[in-house]
Order: C-alpha cells, then structure tokens, then sequence
C-alpha cells in the first residue's frame, strides 16, 4: 500500500527516530509499503519519518535500470555508519520530501554501514558512489536531519519558502 510522503517543513521531519526493538510483521509491512511509495514516487531512497512512522527503518535502492542494473531493493532497520572515508564525493541530491529542488552535497565518498535486515539478521556492508550518498542521506532523516541543512542559510531558507508555499498550493486544491 502507498503512503502519503510528508513534504518539509513538517515537525515530523525534524525529530530524532527511536531505535526498532526487534522485527515484527507490522515493520515488514511498513517496509514493503515503503518500497512501493518510493518506486511510484519515484525516487531511490525513502526513510520511515517521511511516511509519519517514527522508527529507525530506511528503504533504498539505487541500482540504475537504464544501465541494464537490476533492481535491488534494500530495507535496513536500526542503520549505522560504522566507518567513512576521508576521500570526499560532491552529487547533487533531491529528497521526496523536498519535491523538485535540488542542491549538491559533499559527503564522504566510502561508508561501511551496519543494520538489522527484515529477518532480524545482522547485516555489514560498504557502499560507493551514490549508494554512499543516498544510504548517508536516508540515515541522516532518522536523526531529523535533511539535505538542505548542509546548505547555506540563504539558500534554505529560499527552498524552505518555496515548499511552504508548495503545501499552501496544494492544501488549497
Ligand atoms: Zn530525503
């Protein structure tokens, strides 16, 4: 089932996640609802908040079809950094929360991160490019935390109004 994504600037958007106790069937029905908004959207990653639920639990899968790239949907829940590399990588990033604006920023090129898949399994991995980006993107969403907060306050502050007056546009359709 789809589920509608929050659009910024929302307070649900802002909070610190909680950590998922363990795995149970609501969570994995949470995570295939999760792939199925983020597929239609569509879009390569999306975080629990941004569908209003309040756990640790991401959903990501950046393989490029277009490339001949099979689908590899990715569902990690209580998802941690564990390492990164000094080397840096620029790539300009977009979020379903923030439709339609898009801004590059710099973070770490390699991360190496932990999580908890759907059978409750403890899984270690290390990501590149812009797998790296978007995993780096939908964790930060767990800690309230949004793209457009690299970005200079003048900036943000233009996009902030922007999806402000986004919200009011459709609120009153
Ligand atoms: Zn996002």
């Amino acid at each position: 089932m789809k589920r509608p994504i929050l659009i910024h600037p929302d307070p649900r958007l802002k909070k610190l996640c909680d950590p998922v106790p363990d795995m149970s069937d609501a969570l994995r029905a949470l995570a295939e609802d999760m792939l199925e908004t983020m597929y239609d959207a569509p879009g390569i990653g999306l975080a629990a908040p941004q569908v209003g639920v309040m756990s640790r639990m991401i959903a990501l899968d950046c393989a490029k079809p277009d490339n001949g790239e099979e689908a590899r949907p990715l569902v990690m829940v209580n998802p941690r950094v564990i390492a990164s590399s000094d080397e840096r990588n620029v790539y300009e990033e977009g979020c379903l929360s923030i439709p339609d604006q898009y801004a590059d920023v710099e973070r770490p090129k390699l991360v190496e991160v932990e999580w908890m898949d759907l059978d409750g399994a403890a899984r270690r991995e290390e990501f590149d490019g812009l797998w790296a980006t978007c995993v780096q993107h939908e964790i930060d969403h767990l800690d309230g935390k949004l793209f457009i907060d690299y970005l200079k306050p003048l900036k943000r502050q233009m996009i902030t109004r922007k999806m402000v007056k986004l919200k009011r546009d459709r609120a009153r359709a």
